[in-house]
């Protein structure tokens, strides 16, 4: 491995979240000083906190994303299982798309935990890492060049949060010293302003906002009283959705999404009216069968974002920028700690190939982190256009693509494995769409088209005392 650069270097990593984490994880070796700032105070315990607002709802890490972070951190998996994720396969989830129910089948293994546990795993393991340290209650300000002499950045910074200045601890503004900044702020990153103060190109931002909202409570529901191994109820044009999903203790989130005027309410009885008009009622019964824990978390900032930070000529040596900060996604596809994951391979693969803050090296990584983002990118604007009801791609090859594509949901509806296995592995970023083009689909479906499609999947049993209910209608 070449090390070369990494000696003696200070990396300051502003927002000590998933991706500040990952990457941080990725740039961690003996010689190297590492500071993660956030303007939170960071908990001892697993518990959401106001830096991250959207730590209060569902967060699947997708089989990609495991497998991403088991890289960086090898035993993270069974560190998370320890702590009480529950493991399950994709298939046996009760998975209602927009044509029907998808077949029960071997698919992939993910671990369902709340937001705070996946990053308190996570911040025990960096933390455990040469040369890390994570400084809490610091808000970074500003980005300035240093003189000649001293290192390339400084990061001002201000006290935030503690505000009585605990002992030992700072309560005046401050200067990082740093050879290399990545900003790992979130959607919330200021790094548009701090260039801009650099004299920098502003980098062009591509967005599309397709207004989803999320409501979610916490409901206590022991795990035997549930058959299924979590519930995904998928939206579509005009439709709600919402999921139920295990977490550690015996705890179940339950959301309902919707776009624009569908967005679910902000209050209990709303949100469980809500959720009876879900085209299928079992998460409203899922509620119902368990004792609701604590307020109901709602999420509205989910449009998706990306600052074009590889088109900024020239772009500045020793910065990088990644996780949401470069490219935040509607968070209906479950993306984002899998995009972080996939951002912190590419800087490690970077590290590894030479030193990060030689000139040209930051660019190359900035764009090649662009890059890891754009499969992502390029479904979760796609699935949105269609929710809006906006025009979709206009070439043949785009729009075949498409309809295949619904072919191939078709087939899995009426209980095609083959193509539900295909679908999900595209979905879970494991597969190229490429895959789902295999002559072996191409066959299924000419013999589905031929002889007919067989029956419908029915529907799964979500309780154990479960009974056909009634289904909504879906507004
Ligand atoms: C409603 C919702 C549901 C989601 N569900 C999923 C899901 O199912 N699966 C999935 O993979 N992803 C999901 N995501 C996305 C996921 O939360 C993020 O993509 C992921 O956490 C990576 O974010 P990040 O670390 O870049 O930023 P964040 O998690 O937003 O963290 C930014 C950090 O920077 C700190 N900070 C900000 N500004 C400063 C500053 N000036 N100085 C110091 N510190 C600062 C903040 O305190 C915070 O700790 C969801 C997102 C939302 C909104």
């Amino acid at each position: 491995m070449d090390r070369r650069g990494a000696q003696d270097q200070d990396v300051v990593v502003v927002g000590a979240s998933v991706a500040g984490l990952l990457t941080a994880a990725a740039l961690a070796r003996d010689g190297r000083h590492l500071t993660l700032l956030d303007r939170d105070d960071l908990p001892d315990t697993a518990e959401p906190r106001t830096g991250v607002p959207q730590g209060r709802q569902p967060h699947l890490l997708l089989h990609r994303g495991l497998r991403a972070i088991e890289a960086l951190l090898p035993g993270f998996g069974a560190d998370l299982r320890a702590a009480g994720a529950v493991r399950v396969d994709t298939g046996d989830l009760a998975w209602l798309g927009v044509l029907g129910w998808s077949p029960p089948c071997r698919q992939l293994e993910i671990l369902l935990a709340t937001r705070p546990l996946i990053e308190h795993v996570l911040r025990a393991r960096v933390l455990g890492l040469p040369g890390v340290q994570v400084v809490g209650g610091t808000r970074a300000t500003g980005l300035r060049r240093g003189d000649a002499t001293g290192p390339r950045w400084r990061v001002d910074t201000e006290p935030a949060g503690w505000r009585d200045g605990p002992a030992g601890r700072s309560t005046e503004p401050d200067a990082w010293g740093a050879d290399l900044v990545v900003d790992a702020s979130g959607r919330a990153s200021r790094l548009p302003r701090w260039l801009h103060a650099l004299g920098l190109p502003d980098a062009p931002v591509e967005g599309l906002d397709a207004h989803v909202g999320y409501s979610t409570v916490r409901v206590r529901l022991p795990r035997e009283r549930v058959a299924a191994k979590g519930v995904v109820i998928l939206a579509a044009p005009g439709v709600i959705g919402g999921m139920a999903l295990p977490a550690e203790d015996d705890v179940w989130t339950v959301t309902g999404f919707g776009a624009g005027a569908r967005r679910p309410p902000r209050d209990l009885p709303g949100l469980r009216e809500f959720l009876g008009h879900v085209r299928d009622d079992s998460l409203a019964r899922v509620v119902a069968a368990g004792d609701v824990e604590g307020d109901v978390a709602t999420h509205r900032q989910t449009g998706n974002q990306r600052h074009r930070y590889d088109r900024v000529n020239p772009w500045p040596d020793g910065l990088l920028v990644v996780g949401d900060a470069l490219c935040a996604l509607n968070p209906v596809y479950g993306q984002g700690m899998t995009v972080a994951a996939l951002m912190a391979q590419t800087v490690r693969a970077a590290d590894e190939r030479g030193p990060l803050t030689a000139p040209g090296a930051a660019a190359r990584v900035v764009r090649e982190c662009v890059e890891a983002g754009e499969a992502p990118w390029q479904m979760a604007t796609g699935a949105d256009r269609a929710l809006l009801g906006l025009p979709g791609p206009r070439s043949p090859v785009a729009v075949l693509a498409g309809r295949w594509v619904g072919e191939l949901e078709r087939l899995s509806t009426h209980g095609d494995t083959a193509a539900q296995v295909s679908l999900a592995r595209v979905y879970q970023l494991e597969g190229a769409p490429t895959t789902l083009f295999h002559p072996r689909l191409v066959r299924r479906w000419v013999r589905a088209r031929v002889r007919g499609y067989g029956p419908p999947v029915p529907r799964p049993t979500v309780l154990r005392d479960d009974v056909s209910e009634p289904v909504g209608d879906g507004r």
